[in-house]
C-alpha cells in the first residue's frame, strides 16, 4: 500500500534505534546539539528532539522528521537558549512513531526537572511497566524509555543522580543515556556497554555523543569511550565519573561495526571503517573464489568490499549504482513493496556486470528480499556468474537491545541454511564470514565461546543479559531446515 507517511522504510536492513547528544557548558549547547543529531541521523530517521537549559527554565523542541526538517525551521532554535542541552534522534522499536514517544523524555520531581534521552532497549521495561501501574505510575508514552522515569519518580534517593541510579539498578538490557538536569549533564552506559556513548571536549565544554563523526561535526575533540557501566556528571564543579554497578565484562554491539556505525567513527577504539575493510579480507581468505570483478553493494558493503578486493587482487567496481535522493519513500514497508524499493534505490552499471564473473559484497541479509531483487538485476546486466559474501555471520536471532529486528521467523538465516538461502536468492554461490573470521577481523584470535568479547547474540543466541519481557511471554521456537532438503523430500 502506498502512503503518505514519509517516516517508513522500505530497505531490508537491521535499524540502529536511536542516537544521543549532550552539551554542558556551552552558549550555544541547543545548536550544537542540532548539529550533533545531523550527524547522527543515520541511527534513527522517524523524529528528533533537543531539550535545553538556561538557568531558570527547560527549553523543549520534539517533532516527527529529519533533524534538519525540525530544527531548521524559522524561529525554532531562537528559543533554545542555554549552556546546557541534550538530543535524540529516533527510529521507534519500542512504542510506536508517535509525538509523546519522541524523546528526550521530561519530567518534573520535587527536586528539579530531569530530561533522559535513550540509546537502547531495556529488556525488563514492560514487566517493570505493569509492576509501575499497578502502584499508580500514570504513563504517558509507550516508550521503555519512560519506565526509567517513573523509576526515578518513585525513588526515595535524595539527589537526581541518586535517583537515576536507583532507577538503572533495576532495569535490565542495553542503554546508553544522556540526561540533563538543572546543574548538569549526566551520561551512563550500561554496564555490559552494549551501546557505544562517547566523551569529547569543545573549548571549556564538555560533550557527549553516541558515535565520534557527531564529535568531528562541530570541531570537537574526541576524549574517550565511557567505559561499560560508567557514569559520567558534567556540572560546573567539572567532570565526576561513578561507577555505580557491579564489574561486568564489555559486551560491545559488533554489529555496529558491520553496518549500523558511520564508517568515519571510531568506536573502542577502532576506526569503523578499518574494521570493516578488514572483515571483507577475512572474508576474502575464508571463502575466495574465482571471479573478474568485486562489486559492494552501496553503501553500505562498499568498506568490506575493499578489503576483498585489495585481498584477493581482483578489481573493485561500482557495478551497483545508489540513488540517494530516495532515503525516505513514501512506502508501506511490505514484502511486495520492499521490492520495488529496491529499484528505486539501485541500478546496474552494466558495463561492468556485462560477461563477467561477479563477486556481490553486502554487510549482511535479513530477510534476503533486497539481496533477491540485486541479483535479479546484476544478472539481468549480463552478469555471467553472481558470488555473493556477506560481511557479517548468518543472522539468525532478533536483538532486543535497540535495533529494529524483525521476528526470527522472518529472518532468512533462521529459516535456511546456507544452501537453502543462496537457491533462494539466485547465487551461484554464497559465503557469510565465520563467527571467528568476524572476531578474527575485530582483533581478537577468535569468539571466546566461555566468554565472548562482543554482543553477537544476533548471530549466536547468546544473549549477555535476561530477556524478561521475552521469557514472560513465552518465545516461540523456530524450526530450522535446509531448502534443499525439503526439495528432495517432496
Ligand atoms: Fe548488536 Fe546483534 Fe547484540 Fe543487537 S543482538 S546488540 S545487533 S550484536
Amino acid at each position: 500500500m502506498i502512503t503518505t507517511n514519509p517516516f517508513l522504510s522500505d530497505d531490508d536492513k537491521l535499524h540502529e534505534e536511536c542516537g544521543v547528544f549532550g552539551v554542558f557548558g556551552h552558549p550555544d549547547a541547543a545548536s550544537l546539539t542540532a548539529l550533533g543529531l545531523h550527524a547522527l541521523q543515520h541511527r534513527g530517521q522517524e523524529a528528533a528532539g533537543i531539550v535545553c537549559y538556561d538557568g531558570k527554565q527547560f527549553h523543549s523542541h520534539k517533532d516527527l522528521g529529519h533533524v534538519g526538517d525540525i530544527f531548521g525551521k524559522p524561529n525554532v532554535m531562537e528559543r533554545m537558549q542555554g549552556h546546557s542541552a541534550i538530543g535524540h534522534t529516533r527510529y521507534s522499536t519500542t512504542g510506536e512513531t508517535a509525538l509523546r514517544n519522541v524523546q528526550p523524555l521530561f519530567a518534573d520531581f520535587a527536586s528539579g526537572g530531569c530530561a533522559i534521552a535513550h540509546n537502547g532497549n531495556l529488556t525488563n521495561a514492560m514487566t517493570l511497566r505493569k509492576a509501575l501501574v499497578q502502584r499508580g505510575s500514570l504513563f504517558q508514552s509507550t516508550s521503555d524509555t519512560e519506565t526509567i522515569v517513573h523509576l526515578m519518580a518513585t525513588s526515595t534517593g535524595h539527589s537526581v543522580i541518586d535517583r537515576l541510579t536507583s532507577a538503572l539498578h533495576q532495569v535490565e538490557g542495553a542503554y546508553s543515556l544522556v540526561s540533563i538536569f538543572d546543574d548538569a549533564v549526566v551520561g551512563v552506559r550500561d554496564p555490559l556497554g552494549v551501546r557505544p556513548l562517547v566523551l569529547g571536549k569543545l573549548g571549556d565544554a564538555y560533550i557527549l555523543a553516541s558515535e565520534t563523526c557527531a564529535l568531528d561535526i562541530i570541531g570537537a575533540e574526541f576524549i574517550r569511550d565511557l567505559e561499560a557501566g560508567e557514569m559520567v556528571v558534567l556540572s560546573p564543579e567539572g567532570l565526576r565519573s561513578i561507577k555505580p554497578f557491579a564489574r561486568h565484562e564489555r559486551r560491545f554491539c559488533i554489529f555496529e561495526y558491520i553496518y549500523f556505525a558511520r564508517p568515519d567513527s571510531v568506536m573502542e577504539g577502532t576506526s569503523v571503517y578499518d574494521a570493516r575493510k578488514r572483515i571483507g579480507a577475512e572474508l576474502s581468505r575464508e571463502s575466495g573464489v574465482d571471479a573478474d570483478v568485486v562489486v559492494p553493494v552501496p553503501d553500505s558493503g562498499v568498506p568490506a568490499a575493499l578489503g576483498y578486493a585489495e585481498e584477493s587482487g581482483i578489481a573493485f567496481q561500482f557495478g551497483i549504482i545508489r540513488n540517494h535522493y530516495v532515503g525516505r519513500t513514501f512506502i508501506e514497508p511490505t514484502d511486495q513493496i520492499r521490492h520495488l524499493g529496491v529499484k528505486l534505490k539501485h541500478n546496474a552499471n552494466r558495463a561492468y556486470l556485462e560477461g563477467r564473473r561477479v563477486i556481490l559484497v553486502d554487510d549482511s541479509i535479513v530477510r534476503g528480499t533486497t539481496s533477491t531483487k540485486i541479483v535479479e538485476m546484476v544478472r539481468s546486466a549480463g552478469a555471467k556468474e553472481v558470488h555473493m559474501r556477506i560481511a557479517a555471520p548468518p543472522t539468525t536471532h532478533s536483538c532486543f537491545y535497540g535495533v529494529d529486528t524483525p521476528e526470527r521467523e522472518e529472518l532468512l538465516a533462521s529459516r535456511y541454511d546456507v544452501a537453502g538461502m543462496a537457491k533462494l536468492i539466485g547465487v551461484d554461490s554464497l559465503a557469510f564470514i565465520s563467527m571467528d573470521g568476524l572476531y578474527r577481523a575485530m582483533g581478537e584470535k577468535g569468539r571466546d565461546a566461555s566468554s565472548p568479547q562482543f554482543c553477537d547474540a544476533c548471530f549466536t543466541g547468546d544473549y549477555p543479559t535476561r530477556l524478561t519481557d521475552r521469557s514472560a511471554r513465552g518465545e516461540k521456537p523456530v524450526q530450522q531446515y535446509s531448502l534443499l532438503e525439503e526439495q528432495e523430500a517432496s
